[in-house]
C-alpha cells in the first residue's frame, strides 16, 4: 500500500450532492503514511452532516481494500485557521470569504455580486470588499458618497448601506485617499484591504475581484483562505477562454469554484398582440426559425441572443453546478446607474428569484 493508491480510492469519493471528487475539492490538506497508520488532514468547512458522511465513505473505501489500516482524521475549517495567521486579525469573525471572478470585464461580475450580496443581507451579515482598482464599481452601483473613517484602533471602518459593510477603492482613490492607498504594489494594497478595515462579524465577505487573473487574484489565493469562488461568464463562447483561465487559477490553488453564474443569458419578452378592432390574436410568432404561441393575444418568449452556452459548457468542465442564467433586463443596469440593488426594488420578478436561488445555494453549500 503506498501514497499514490490511497490518494486514488479517495478520488472515487465523490463531495456529497456534486459529481466531484473531494481530491479535486481541494479537501485533503495532508496525507502521512507510516507502516499501517495514515492519518489524513481535511481542510473541510461543512455541517456535521456532510462531515460525516465524507468520513464515512473514506473509512469504507479505505477498510475494504486495506482491512488493516488505522485511519485517523483530523477535520480543519479553512476560515477559521488560516485568516488569523499572516496578522489578518480582522478577518477572524468573517466566517466566510467568497470571491467573485470572471475572465472579461463587462460581464457583469459587479451587477451579480452587488445583488447576491443584498439578497442575503436580508438572512445574514453580509459585506462587499470591491477590489477592482482599475474600475471600483460599488460606490456607483451603491450610492455611496461617504469616505471611510478610521476609528480609534486605527482601523477604517467600512461604510454601511443597504444592510451591508460596503469597501472599495473607488471610496479612496481621490486627492483625500492616505497615501498608504496608493503604493506601487498592487497586492500590497489588497492586503491592506483586509487587514486594516474592521470587518467585525460576518457571514460572508464578498470580493468583487478585478477580471482575469493578475497580481490581486494570485494575492487572495496565497493570504486568504477562500471558501470559494463564484465564476461569472456571459454565454458566448468568446468569453469563455478567458474564464477558463480564471477558473483553472482557482482550481490550481484549491479554492473550491462554488458554481458558474451565466449573465446576460437571454431576453425575456412578454407582451399581448391584437388586431387593431381589439380582437385578440391567436398563433404562433416564427423568431429565427423557432416557432412561439400565441394565445389569447399573449407570447412569452426567451430569445438566446448570444448563441453559446458559456455558463453550462464551464460548469461542466469543472464539474459544479450552474448556478443560475440571469437574463437580460434594463431594469437591472437602471439600478446601477440610480445606486440602488436591483433586488431592493423588485421583490417579485424572475430575476430577483435568481438571485435568491444563487444565494439559497451557495447557503446550502457553505453549510450557513
Ligand atoms: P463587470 O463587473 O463584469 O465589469 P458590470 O456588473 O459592471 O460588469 O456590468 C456591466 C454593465 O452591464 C453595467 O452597465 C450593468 O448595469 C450591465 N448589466 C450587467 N448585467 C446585466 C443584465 N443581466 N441585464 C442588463 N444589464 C446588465
Amino acid at each position: 500500500m503506498d501514497k499514490e493508491e490511497i490518494i486514488s480510492l479517495l478520488k472515487q469519493i465523490n463531495y456529497p450532492g456534486y459529481n466531484r471528487d473531494i481530491v479535486s475539492f481541494g479537501i485533503i490538506k495532508k496525507l502521512s503514511l507510516t507502516g499501517t497508520k495514515l492519518s489524513l488532514q481535511l481542510n473541510l468547512q461543512a455541517d456535521s452532516e456532510i462531515i460525516d458522511n465524507i468520513q464515512n465513505s473514506i473509512h469504507k473505501i479505505l477498510k475494504k481494500e486495506f482491512h488493516n489500516l488505522e485511519i485517523i482524521i483530523d477535520i480543519v475549517s479553512p476560515n477559521k485557521s488560516n485568516n488569523i495567521i499572516g496578522d489578518i486579525k480582522t478577518l477572524s469573525k468573517v466566517n466566510n470569504i467568497i470571491a467573485i471572478a470572471s475572465g472579461k470585464g463587462g460581464v457583469g461580475k459587479s451587477t451579480t455580486t452587488i445583488n447576491l450580496a443584498a439578497a442575503l443581507s436580508k438572512k445574514l451579515k453580509i459585506g462587499i470588499l470591491d477590489l477592482d482598482i482599475y474600475g471600483p464599481s460599488l460606490p456607483m452601483a451603491l450610492g455611496c458618497l461617504e469616505k471611510p473613517v478610521m476609528n480609534s484602533n486605527n482601523l477604517l471602518t467600512p461604510i454601511e448601506k443597504h444592510d451591508m459593510k460596503l469597501m472599495s477603492f473607488g471610496f479612496l482613490n481621490d486627492e483625500d485617499a492616505p497615501t498608504i492607498w496608493r503604493g506601487p504594489m498592487v497586492s500590497r494594497m489588497t492586503e491592506q484591504f483586509f487587514a486594516q478595515v474592521d470587518w467585525g462579524e460576518l457571514d460572508i465577505l464578498f470580493l468583487d475581484l478585478p477580471p482575469g487573473t493578475g497580481d490581486i487574484q494570485l494575492t487572495l489565493v496565497q493570504k486568504i483562505a477562500l471558501s470559494g469562488a463564484l465564476i461569472i461568464t456571459t454565454p458566448q463562447d468568446l468569453a469563455l477562454l478567458d474564464v477558463k483561465k480564471a477558473s483553472d487559477m482557482f482550481s490550481k490553488l484549491n479554492t473550491p469554484i462554488l458554481g458558474v453564474v451565466e449573465n446576460m443569458s437571454n431576453l425575456h419578452l412578454k407582451g399581448q398582440v391584437y388586431h387593431e378592432n381589439g380582437s385578440l390574436i391567436d398563433g404562433l410568432i416564427k423568431i429565427d426559425n423557432k416557432d412561439y404561441k400565441i394565445k389569447d393575444g399573449i407570447f412569452s418568449i426567451d430569445l438566446e441572443i448570444f448563441k453559446g452556452k458559456g455558463g453550462y459548457n464551464e460548469s461542466n468542465r469543472l464539474d459544479v453546478p450552474l448556478l443560475s442564467r440571469i437574463p437580460i433586463d434594463s431594469e437591472l443596469a437602471l439600478s446601477t446607474d440610480q445606486g440602488t440593488p436591483y433586488v431592493y426594488k423588485h421583490k417579485n420578478t424572475y430575476v430577483t428569484s435568481c438571485y435568491d436561488e444563487i444565494g439559497s445555494k451557495i447557503i446550502q453549500e457553505l453549510g450557513i
